[in-house]
Formats: C-alpha cells, sequence, structure tokens
C-alpha cells in the first residue's frame, strides 16, 4: 500500500487525508502545532493515524507521497530533506487535481483573489452551474473531491499553493495582479514571489482563458512577452477598448468571441475601482462559462459584502467606521484610501512584511487627517508618515478606539486598512477585523 504523509494538519490537510483515505492510500498526518478539535474530530472518526506537536521523521520519511500545508515554508529541514530523498512533496490542490477530474476556475494574484473568487461562485452558481467554492478561501479541494463532487470548482490559489503544483490545469485563470507581499517567503524577492503566481498558466492549453490584470505592470510585461499558451484576456480600468474588459465612461464593457455584455459600474453591488477589476475578472470567466447576460447582471447586482474587506460596519454619531482589516500589505491600503470620499481617520500598523511605504505617502497627504498606529512596535509607520500627517502612537485595539471616537468629527471616516498581517495583537486577520466590529457596536450603545 502506497503511504501518503500529510504536513499540517489544518482544512487542506484533513481534506487530504480524507481523499487519501478514500483513494486507497495509507495515510499518516503530522502536525508540528496543536491540532483544532474540529480535525482531530474528522480525522478520529475516519480512523486516519496522526500526530501533533512534532514531526517524527522515522513515519514521514516513510512516505511515497507528501502532501504540505501552504504555511510550511519550503525552508523547513523536514522539507528540505524529504526533497533530498527524493520524495514528492505537493501541496494539497495539486493532489485533488490529479483526482477531480472536473472544470476547474482559478484565481491568484496578491490581491482581490477571495473577493473575485466569492463574486465568480456566486455567479456561476446562480447560474444553475454544480459548482463548489476552493482553496484559500476556506474549504478544502480535496475534501469535497472525496465527499461531496461537483461539476466544477472555483479555487482561490496562494502562492504557497502554487509552489507545490505541478500537474495541476487550470481551464480558466484569472491572476488579478502582483505587488509585493510575502517576501519573507521568497529570499526578499520580488521576482521569486511573481514568478510563483505566474504557476497558474503551468500546463494550461491554447483552447483554456488566461484573465489578466493589465494595468499591473508586472502582469502585463510579463503577458506582452508572448510565451502564454491560453488565450489571453486582459482587464483595464481605461478606456482602451483594445482589452477584453474596459470602461466606457460609467460603463463596464466585457467581450468574448462574439459576446459583449454591458454593465453599468454602480450597479454593481461591490464598490471601488479594485473591485471594478475584481468584476471584470469574474464576468470575462462567466462568459467563458457560457452564462447569460441576464444571469449576469442577477449575479453582479446581488453579490453580497465581503466581510472584512471594506466592510462598512456602522454610522456612530456621523463618523462612518470601515473595517477593511483583510488589507495585510501596502496595495490593498491604497485602493481602500483610494476609494475614500470623505475625510479619513487611518487605523494602520501590526506585523510588517518589509513594506515600502512610499506608495501611499500622496494619498495619504491628500486624504488621511490622523494615522493612529496599532502595534507592539510602531516605529516605521511614525517615522514613514509623521512628516504629511499627524501620527497617534498606540499598542492596543481599546487605546485605538479610545482615540478614534475622540478625535474623528462628523463627516469623517474612521478605516481599520492596517497595511500590516495582524499577528503581533491578534490571532489572525479575521480576529481583528471581528473584535474591531464589536468596539464600534460598543460605541452605538
Ligand atoms: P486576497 O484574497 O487576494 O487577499 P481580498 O479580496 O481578500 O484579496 O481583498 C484583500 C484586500 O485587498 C482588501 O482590503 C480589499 O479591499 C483589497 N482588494 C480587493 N481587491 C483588490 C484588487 N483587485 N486590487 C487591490 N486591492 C484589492
Amino acid at each position: 500500500m502506497e503511504r501518503l504523509v500529510i504536513l499540517g494538519g489544518g482544512e487542506s490537510g484533513t481534506g487530504a487525508a480524507l481523499l487519501g483515505k478514500k483513494l486507497g492510500y495509507e495515510v499518516f498526518l503530522s502536525d508540528k502545532g496543536k491540532l483544532s478539535d474540529k480535525y482531530k474530530e474528522v480525522l478520529e472518526r475516519e480512523g486516519i493515524a496522526y500526530e501533533e506537536g512534532r514531526h517524527s521523521e522515522n513515519k514521514i520519511f516513510a512516505a511515497s507521497l507528501v502532501v504540505k500545508s501552504p504555511g510550511i515554508p519550503d525552508k523547513q529541514p523536514v522539507i528540505a530533506a524529504l526533497r533530498e530523498k527524493g520524495i514528492e512533496v505537493i501541496s494539497e490542490i495539486e493532489f485533488a487535481g490529479r483526482h477531480a477530474g472536473t472544470k476547474m476556475y482559478c484565481i491568484t494574484g496578491s490581491n482581490g483573489k477571495t473577493t473575485t473568487t466569492l463574486l465568480l461562485h456566486h455567479i456561476l452558481k446562480g447560474a444553475g452551474i454544480d459548482v463548489g467554492l476552493a482553496g484559500n478561501v476556506g474549504n478544502s479541494l480535496a475534501a469535497q473531491v472525496a465527499e461531496n463532487r461537483h461539476r466544477a470548482y472555483v479555487v482561490e490559489l496562494s502562492s504557497f499553493q502554487l509552489d507545490g503544483m505541478f500537474r495541476f490545469r487550470c481551464d480558466t485563470a484569472i491572476l488579478t495582479n502582483i505587488t509585493p507581499d510575502h517576501l519573507d517567503r521568497y529570499d526578499y524577492k520580488f521576482e521569486n514571489y511573481a514568478n510563483a503566481k505566474f504557476r497558474i498558466l503551468n500546463n494550461m492549453r491554447p483552447e483554456d482563458l488566461f484573465i489578466y490584470g493589465y494595468d499591473c505592470d508586472v502582469v502585463r510585461e510579463r503577458v506582452a512577452e508572448g510565451k502564454i499558451v491560453p488565450k489571453a484576456a486582459g482587464f483595464t480600468y481605461s478606456e482602451d477598448s483594445r482589452l477584453n474588459a474596459y470602461m466606457e465612461g460609467n460603463v463596464v464593457v466585457a467581450t468574448l468571441g462574439e459576446r459583449t455584455f454591458r454593465i453599468n459600474k454602480q450597479d454593481i453591488t461591490i464598490q471601488g475601482r479594485h473591485n471594478v477589476y475584481n468584476a471584470m475578472a469574474a464576468i470575462l470567466a462567466a462568459l467563458k462559462a457560457g452564462v447569460s447576460d441576464e444571469d449576469l447582471r442577477k449575479g453582479l447586482t446581488t453579490f453580497p459584502q465581503v466581510e472584512h474587506r471594506l466592510e462598512t460596519v456602522a454610522v456612530v454619531n456621523g463618523v462612518t467606521y470601515i473595517n477593511d482589516s483583510k488589507a495585510t500589505n501596502v496595495d490593498s491600503a491604497w485602493y481602500a484610501l483610494d476609494s475614500m470620499r470623505a475625510p479619513v481617520v487611518w487605523i494602520a500598523g501590526g506585523t510588517d512584511k518589509g513594506n515600502d511605504y512610499s506608495a501611499l505617502f500622496d494619498l495619504v497627504r491628500k486624504k488621511v487627517k490622523l494615522l493612529i498606529c496599532m502595534g507592539v512596535d510602531n516605529k516605521k509607520l511614525i517615522d514613514a508618515f509623521s512628516p504629511m500627517c499627524e501620527v497617534v502612537d498606540t499598542h492596543s485595539l481599546d487605546e485605538t478606539m479610545a482615540v478614534a471616537a475622540r478625535r474623528a468629527e462628523k463627516g469623517d471616516v474612521v478605516l481599520l486598512s492596517p497595511c500590516c498581517a495582524s499577528f503581533d495583537l491578534f490571532k489572525n486577520y479575521e480576529n481583528r477585523g471581528e473584535l474591531f466590529k464589536e468596539k464600534v457596536k460598543e460605541l452605538l450603545k
């Protein structure tokens, strides 16, 4: 019996274990940290062997195939040792893709992945297509292939998942943009990170479709090199009608083959320039899937607000509080500030991922009246922004909210768009966003 070893027992690892068992592998799951009760229960119910708190080399090196969680860096000694022994190490998506045999609509990019993934899924599902939602967005693809097979999947792919993908093929791929992020995992080389994103094109055929953000220099320049095998469809916020999706005044125009679809950007439920990009990408993918104009319009006009992404929480004493906790890098904070139409009290800070803040200077000068830094160590933010706006140094959410409530005036926006990861003060970005929302709701009382 072939031995499948899974490293990391979160959503993707547990899903891979389920699929491995179904395929007849002898499965062993190993997690260096603690497993959550939810996944432990699944493993026990299914009789899948596992360990936590360690990686036992004798059990791991006996593998014929290893599925690694995207959270484990390639540099970890156990991964390097496996590779040295010639044992194949792949990602959960790669593993699931080898056994899925269904259409794959895949989305990657530095920002906009989750929004575009959810929007495309919402449109396809609303059009009556039997489609699953998988990947980074939260549900394991492998678990669905094992237990609840769909005719197609919309899959959000991070660069870490792409790093572990080799034979996987997307039918339709979307690359929203590439801006610096996660450089700590790529030897601080932007090019390595960009290369990982472009792996989404691996194995695609001429009849497949590659949808890309034309306004992103890195993406456009690589596409212009002309080495792309599938049909390439670019989208732009400009009025350049040579692209497959572009603007005509306020109208989004998208063309694929014989079909052209038009919608006023104000009719789309999610707002802001970045969301026009996300909508364009989803529209082109939906056109490729054969969704009718009527279903496309219905999908775009009924898509619900996505939590933690420019989510309006409440208006308190005339001040609008917005939760954009998912803005964990400079580019996403740029789009948040860009879409603000009122003076901004900006809450930022957290774990810095090697950020260069200079791209934000113009917007901050124009829009931000007060920056409240919320982190364990705010020195880098304070140094960067104090020449252009007032900056307050705080080290907890309570302190931050007290300053925001005291200083924001009627007509202002208080925007949590941290530009940084959350791990210094919070469990993760969801936890940061949820606590922020709770505090805002307390202000309402
Ligand atoms: P991802 O899954 O790639 O992190 P999300 O859709 O979760 O992307 O959005 C993350 C953050 O980036 C949010 O703050 C959101 O407002 C912002 N954002 C969404 N789409 C884009 C885009 N196309 N370009 C830049 N920023 C974006």
